[in-house]
């Protein structure tokens, strides 16, 4: 990650910890939430604080995670479980490039901070070709650190929707269950294009 990436990537992290303290932990979409609505609503106040790590593809280990982390602000695409829930993202990381040398390291690191659930961001199911791992890496988070797996992040942007129907990359049954969290309304494709 260059100078530049790093400080972008750190200015948009600063944010979601941001929002994550304050209003848009509430799911609200921008600009209908109220700062501090939080402390004057005694049902969401009770509710759990969910702390999630996200990982992504290295062949995207440049992006400043703008798609991720508006989607977590909104709600949308994987982030969708979480609507009416308080959120905190604590961790962000690549895979390492392949074969994926830092699933076996960077949860554990996302644990010690509190995390939850992992999210495996969409890139691992939009990339060409998709991770050729994703259920592995799937079943070795939850048995070696007890974290919960989520594929994917921010909704599927609507052009790798159309190109990877034309290659029928996902025709195959398993993909149903990977695709599922992101998938989404063509609307909400566009919106991530
Ligand atoms: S294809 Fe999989 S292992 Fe390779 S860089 Fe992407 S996420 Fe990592």
């Amino acid at each position: 990650m260059n100078h530049l990436s790093r400080r972008k990537f750190c200015q948009n992290i600063l944010v979601a910890s941001t929002f994550a303290g304050t209003f848009s932990l509430l799911g609200k979409k921008e600009g209908e939430a109220k700062p501090n609505s939080e402390a004057s609503n005694p049902h969401l106040s009770n509710k759990k604080l969910i702390k999630l790590g996200i990982i992504i593809c290295d062949r995207w280990h440049t992006c400043a995670g703008g798609k991720c982390l508006r989607s977590l602000r909104r709600r949308e695409g994987a982030f969708s479980r979480y609507k009416n829930q308080n959120v905190e993202l604590v961790g962000f990381t690549t895979c390492g490039g392949c074969p994926g040398g830092n699933i076996e390291y960077a949860p554990d690191e996302m644990k010690k901070n509190g995390a939850d659930i992992i999210h495996l961001a969409t890139g691992f199911v939009v990339g060409y070709p998709p991770c050729p791992s994703i259920e592995y890496f799937s079943r070795f988070i939850p048995e070696k650190y007890g974290l919960e797996v989520v594929v994917g992040t921010h909704p599927i942007p609507q052009k790798y929707y159309l190109t990877h129907q034309k290659l029928h990359t996902w025709d195959k049954p398993e993909w149903k269950e990977f695709l599922q969290p992101t998938l989404c309304d063509k609307e909400t494709r566009l919106k991530y294009d």
